[in-house]
């Protein structure tokens, strides 16, 4: 028999009625055996995400020592769902439980983790399948490294014998059992471990979109959707911020050769996006395949006539950064002038050391960081095929008054990226989405 992994987004977990939703998914295909489910997410746009209730939690115990009221709404979220569809299940004694643990182990990860443990027990409940806790098969090093071959050979073992499960996502724990968590939207990551370690056919991750769009629609009213997208578009596009699918969760099923589809719990007919090894021919007369882009990044600009013929110039650079421990995004260069993305994170609190210590390595003519930079990816393989992408897209940007203070035609061939002040961010999006659509 085929297997299948459907993974449940925040929204699609987030009350009664979207559990119940999501459940009907999984009952209306036998092969849908493993389950993955986030915490319960947004019920509307001025609602709180459990985890982010989590978080809440750990920040009161750190501060006050105690936690008790920012509990109370976890505490009430779980209920009144348990209510309306498991009343069967002692979820009181399930949140008891959980706080306790939260007050023993203490940790930021721990918290974090208990949304989706929550979640899990509720759906595994409610589909009649086993619960497998993730502590048990999702391994991390004590470091909290994530540990790839262990986690493989634990799913492979539990799973051959557990036909129908849920399992939760975002979690793991390591020998000791403690618990670590991926980074937010980890989810997606543990739906894809899952789906590589049974060999399913098919890698279902279901959210409240239909299927990756050709820009964000919360900056682009009605963006249209991307039918096929590529493991590599995918990356280009999902690192690069939209946030649709968690950037690190393509490794698992690219090692697989597992197509992933995304689709929407509130629209199950729409057949949505599927993420394939290699696109297809036709595929390659559309320019573009999506747009995506992030705030909050720096330039460090640094000019030096010459520099060009400087043997180790950009070496020398780089490893100043490397000293600092920061990672760098971007490295276009020119004649005379070098310019080093970074996010903004990477570099807090620390300009001035590090402009003071590129001075005395290189000494260059000019060094200084420029803050409040925006950066936008425009992506396609059929970028390589049309010449004339990098003139649409810059005239769209001027035509639209917004100047580019950085351009990176990436190697691949398949993005050019932008940075822009971040005042121009939305409107920039919106030009380029205007020029290709
Ligand atoms: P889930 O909780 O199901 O994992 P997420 O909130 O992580 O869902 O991801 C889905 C959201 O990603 C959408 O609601 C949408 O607002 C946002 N998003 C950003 N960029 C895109 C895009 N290019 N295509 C589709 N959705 C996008
Ligand atoms: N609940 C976690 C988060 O909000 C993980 C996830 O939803 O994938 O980041
Ligand atoms: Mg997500």
């Amino acid at each position: 028999m085929k297997i299948k992994v459907a993974k449940f987004g925040g929204t699609s977990m987030a009350d009664a009625q979207a559990i119940t939703r999501s459940a009907d998914i999984v009952k209306a295909d036998k092969e849908r055996r493993y389950v993955v489910v986030s915490a319960p997410g947004k019920r509307f746009s001025q609602d709180i995400k459990v985890t982010d209730l989590l978080y809440e939690c750990f920040h009161k115990l750190e501060m006050d020592g105690n936690f008790d009221s920012s509990f109370e709404k976890i505490r009430e979220r779980f209920m009144t769902i348990a209510e309306e569809l498991r009343p069967d299940l002692d979820m009181e004694e399930c949140l008891d439980e959980v706080k306790q643990g939260m007050y023993k182990y203490g940790s930021t990860e721990y918290f974090a983790s208990r949304g989706e443990y929550l979640s899990g027990r509720i759906m595994a409940a409610h589909l009649g399948f086993a619960f497998v806790d993730a502590a048990e098969v999702i391994v991390f090093t004590a470091g909290g490294e994530f540990d790839a071959a262990a986690t493989r050979a634990k799913l492979k073992k539990k799973l051959s014998s557990v036909k129908y499960a849920v399992i939760p996502g975002f979690y793991g724990a390591d020998e000791s059992g403690l618990i670590h968590t991926f980074s937010r939207g980890g989810s997606d990551i543990t739906g894809a471990l899952i789906a590589e370690a049974v060999g399913a056919e098919l890698y279902e991750n279901w959210t409240d979109v239909n299927g990756f769009l050709t820009a964000d629609p919360r900056i682009v009213e009605h963006p249209a959707g991307i039918k096929e997208l590529s493991y590599r578009e995918l990356r280009e596009l999902a690192y690069m911020g939209a946030n649709v699918l968690h950037p690190e969760s393509i490794f698992p099923v690219r090692a697989g050769g597992i197509p992933i589809n995304i689709r929407n719990t509130f629209e199950p007919d729409n057949k949505g996006t599927m993420i394939v090894p290699e696109i297809t021919d036709a595929r390659k007369n559309n320019t573009i395949t999506g747009i995506a882009g992030k705030k909050g990044y720096s330039i460090i600009y640094i000019e030096k006539s010459m520099m060009n013929s400087e043997i180790g110039f950009a070496r020398k650079v780089l490893s100043v950064l490397e000293y600092y421990n920061i990672g760098f995004e971007h490295m276009p260069s020119g004649i005379d002038t070098l310019s080093i993305v970074v996010a903004d994170s990477e570099i807090a609190g620390r300009q001035e050391i590090l402009l003071d210590k590129i001075q005395k390595t290189v000494n260059p003519d000019h060094v200084e960081i420029k803050d409040g930079i925006s950066l936008i990816a425009t992506v396609g393989h059929g970028m390589s095929f049309k010449p004339g992408t990098a003139a649409k897209l810059c005239g769209a940007l001027a035509t639209a008054g917004v100047n580019i203070r950085m351009i990176d035609q990436g190697s691949s061939e398949m993005n050019i990226i932008v940075g822009v002040a971040t005042q121009d961010y939305e409107k920039a999006v919106r030009a380029i989405y205007k020029a290709f659509e």
